[in-house]
């Protein structure tokens, strides 16, 4: 369903620390340790090159780009960021302005708020920046934790960031220039590899490096609910929403679509018990039970539809549960779940689609529907996603 357009292959640049799609050409930009950035174009003969190679004083850490205001952030190992605007033609990279906005230490994303005209980021050194396009620094805050990836809403002043120890804390940016902790967010398991923000809906997705889920938090509901999504067998490595869907792309490039319209359920919290909720045995660390009833204390496992702790005998069925997120690999439940949920009910509210490449990194620009990846081999694909958006 994804149809391939082209690839760019040069190991000459070194490890590529960011692509980003561009609106027009089929064009490309690139990053890289070998302290370039790169336009590339995809000319009559089908074969990509580079119509813009600029060298930055250190090797390439993050880029952003605003395809509106064809802006060109690149954030590098010692701190700076540059700001380029793109010629029309896509031939010339126009130098504006650089930020110091990091001492000494890689900026680890950037990113432009047009409608504040700031550019922001966060940096190795643990801190968040922001500054006014002319290059005045208005502030600067050390975060409480290790930062790995931001998000910004430019209307609240909301500052959404993923740690190294996989929590999701939201800050408040107020007009006075000050930061306000608001609320940490604790689901996820390892670094927390990817947070997109959807502002339309209020809410915040977010994966980690070391699960294979991705967690939707409904910020606009003030609840603190969250919903898990289960159809990865891998880390999410992409996050993006369009109209009513969500896409998520994995490291083995799965590629799932999310229905967002679909009503979804929380996760069952899983029930402690010491021994198992349907049959009674105990489990093995109940020693007490397993003396006066003369038993064998047996392992502990969970119902996913209504987390009861169960024993493997009680719990030894299998089915997804699309509603509570688990669309394609069925997972563990108990004989009441499983005869309460009907064969429409397993209907996934996901479709899957299988890219054929790994995914390190990438970039969709949904004006033109396309998708650029970046593989383990170095290899920059891209593809139309016409027919699966
Ligand atoms: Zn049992
Ligand atoms: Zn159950």
């Amino acid at each position: 369903m994804a149809t391939q357009l082209g690839e760019v292959y040069d190991v000459s640049q070194g490890n590529i620390a960011a692509v980003s799609t561009l609106w027009d050409d089929f064009g490309v930009i690139t990053v890289s340790q070998d302290r370039s950035i790169r336009v590339w174009l995809k000319r009559s003969t089908g074969q990509y090159w580079p119509s813009v190679c600029h060298f930055l004083n250190a090797p390439c850490t993050s880029l952003h780009v605003n395809k509106h205001h064809r802006a060109v952030f690149a954030g590098i190992e010692t701190g700076t960021i540059s700001y380029y605007k793109l010629s029309d033609d896509l031939n010339v990279l126009e130098s504006v302005q650089t930020f110091n906005a990091h001492s000494n230490a890689a900026v680890v994303q950037c990113h432009f708020c047009p409608l504040r005209n700031w550019i922001l980021s966060i940096g190795a050194e643990g801190n968040f920046v922001w500054s006014e396009l002319n290059g005045n620094k208005l502030g600067n805050y050390i975060l409480p934790s290790k930062p790995r990836c931001f998000q910004f809403d430019s209307e609240s002043g909301f500052i959404f960031y993923g740690d190294d120890s996989g929590r999701v804390i939201i800050l408040r940016l107020r007009p006075e220039s000050k930061i306000d902790p608001v609320i940490t967010l604790e689901g996820h398991q390892g670094p927390i590899s990817c947070l997109y923000w959807d502002s339309s809906a209020q809410k915040l997705y977010s994966s980690s490096s070391k699960e294979n889920r991705v967690i939707s938090w409904d910020i606009g509901g003030k609840q603190g609910h969250f919903i898990e999504l289960n159809g990865h067998s891998k880390p999410v490595q992409l996050i993006f929403t369009h109209q009513n869907s969500l896409f998520t792309i994995d490291s083995v490039g799965n590629l799932i679509k999310w229905d967002l319209t679909k009503k979804r359920k929380k996760c069952a919290e899983w029930t402690e018990s010491d021994s198992c909720q349907a049959c009674n045995d105990p489990f093995f660390w109940n020693v007490k039970q397993m003396w006066t009833e003369k038993k064998i204390g047996v392992r502990q496992h969970h119902c996913r539809s209504c987390g009861k702790a169960l024993c493997e005998k009680c719990s030894k069925l299998r089915t997804t549960i699309p509603e509570q997120g688990f669309e394609f690999i069925p997972v563990r439940c108990c004989l009441g779940c499983y005869e309460s949920i009907t064969d429409s009910d397993r209907i996934p509210f996901a479709t899957s689609h299988q890219l054929p490449t790994d995914v390190v990194l990438g970039d969709i620009d949904f004006t033109t529907k396309r998708l650029t990846i970046l593989n383990r081999t170095k290899k920059i694909l891209l593809f139309d996603l016409a027919a699966f958006l």
